[in-house]
């Protein structure tokens, strides 16, 4: 009923009814794949960097409407933007669902609308997975784009 509480807020349903930038790049310059092994979510993204810029992002794989969701809105939130922004956005967004951060005034845009996850916390890492995964493809400059070379451990 309220933001704050209800975990399938309609834009998650949509998003994960329909993903924003879902597939693969054509010569992604990062990527890395997330896997949730508690939910069997897994998820890969890449990116398309130009000098600091997020040129282009999509992800793919399969997951539940949690991860679907908070990817989708990951991507549409970043493309375009800097490095530091996703970063950023990345810091506040985790600490917002692990609930060191009030979702209220939050920099996080429409990701808000993913909040209630933090009251369920079986359900964090669904939430943070694409964001994981985000962060080791940023982390992982220069290695050899192939799909699957870098996973992240146990959705940590
Ligand atoms: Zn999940």
């Amino acid at each position: 009923m309220s933001a704050d509480t209800d975990l399938y807020q309609e834009v998650v349903i949509e998003h994960k009814r329909s993903p924003r930038n879902f597939g693969t790049l054509p010569a992604p310059t990062h990527q890395a794949r997330g896997h949730n092994p508690s939910c069997g979510d897994d998820l890969s993204v890449q990116l398309e960097l130009d000098g600091d810029t997020i040129r282009d992002i999509r992800f793919h794989g399969s997951g539940c409407a949690i991860s679907m969701a908070s990817a989708s809105m990951m991507t549409e939130a970043i493309r375009g933007k800097n490095v530091q922004t996703a970063r950023e956005l990345q810091q506040h967004f985790r600490a917002v669902l692990t609930g060191t951060e009030d979702p209220e005034g939050a920099p996080i845009g429409k990701l808000v609308s993913l909040a209630a996850v933090r009251r369920y916390p079986s359900r964090i890492k669904c939430g943070l997975l694409g964001w994981h995964a985000l962060m080791h493809a940023l982390n992982d400059e220069g290695a050899p784009a192939e799909e699957g070379v870098v996973t992240t451990r146990d959705g940590t």
